[in-house]
């Protein structure tokens, strides 16, 4: 059985007031479930959300992270000062980091290396653009990205990785990408990851669906067999919503 996951990314969204309320409303409304729920707050809020969080059933993550130890990396944050916070999951390669930012696949292996290296879990995303889809290129875009951004990992490291496919085409834009679309990539990564490494590492690890990820979505998405859960940015904003979206799965 793997594990289902269900992760808000707040993106720069919320004050350190409104951090605090949702996550009491969070908390307040969370359903009895299985399945792990992460939020994402921005670096600023990061401790405060872990000291407001009595429940250990929400986890807090960051969206991203520098691959250094420390030095001089101006308006950088280090892993170790996550971890001095007690914040031991990362976001890495969400496309607004590799569009905006020019985070590239090499970058991001550096990154996932220096996460994993401290003992962090990585939420991992990557996904083609319109373009790439349109073009019939999805899968080998797709591909590209894992290979160059998580291929040369041991086998052992897999345990730390949560995988997150965000066609960016359906991110933010209220467009998603049907649960077949979904279902279809989500399998051929499981393949991917087979061929690459073996089978029970490709059985075991949770690919989370992202891309306007809603409450009257998303049961139908969750349902897919190679769908493990969901990386949420919209909806997660908004607590009866994201609430709703745990309850699909
Ligand atoms: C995201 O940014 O990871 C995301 C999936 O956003 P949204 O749910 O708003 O499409």
């Amino acid at each position: 059985m793997r594990t289902k996951i269900v992760a808000g990314n707040w993106k720069m969204n919320k004050n350190l007031e409104e951090t605090e309320t949702l996550l009491t409303e969070l908390s307040a409304k969370l359903p009895d479930t299985d399945a792990e729920v992460i939020v994402a707050p921005t670096f600023v809020n990061l401790a405060a959300a872990k000291e407001s969080l009595d429940s250990s059933i929400i986890q807090v993550a960051a969206q991203n992270m520098h691959y250094a130890e420390n030095g001089a990396y101006t308006g950088e944050i280090s892993a170790d000062m996550l971890l001095n916070i007690e914040v031991d999951i990362v976001i890495l390669g969400h496309s607004e980091r590799r569009s905006l930012f020019g985070e590239s696949d090499g970058l991001l292996n550096k990154k996932v290396k220096a996460a994993l290296g401290k003992g962090m879990k990585v939420i991992f995303c990557f996904g083609e653009e319109l373009e790439d889809r349109k073009s019939d290129n999805h899968f080998s875009v797709v591909e590209h990205q894992l290979k160059n951004g998580l291929f040369d990992l041991d086998a052992k490291a897999w345990g730390s990785i949560i995988l997150a496919y965000e066609p960016v085409w359906a991110i933010g834009t209220g467009e998603t990408a049907s649960p077949e679309q979904a279902q279809e990539m989500h399998a051929f990564i499981r393949k991917t990851i087979s061929e690459a490494y073996n089978n029970s590492i490709a059985d075991a690890v949770s690919i989370l669906y992202g891309g306007s990820v809603k409450p009257s979505n998303a049961e139908e998405i969750f349902s897919k067999p190679d769908v493990d859960g969901g990386l949420i940015g919209g909806a997660s904003l908004k607590g009866d919503d994201f609430v709703s979206i745990i309850k699909a799965i």
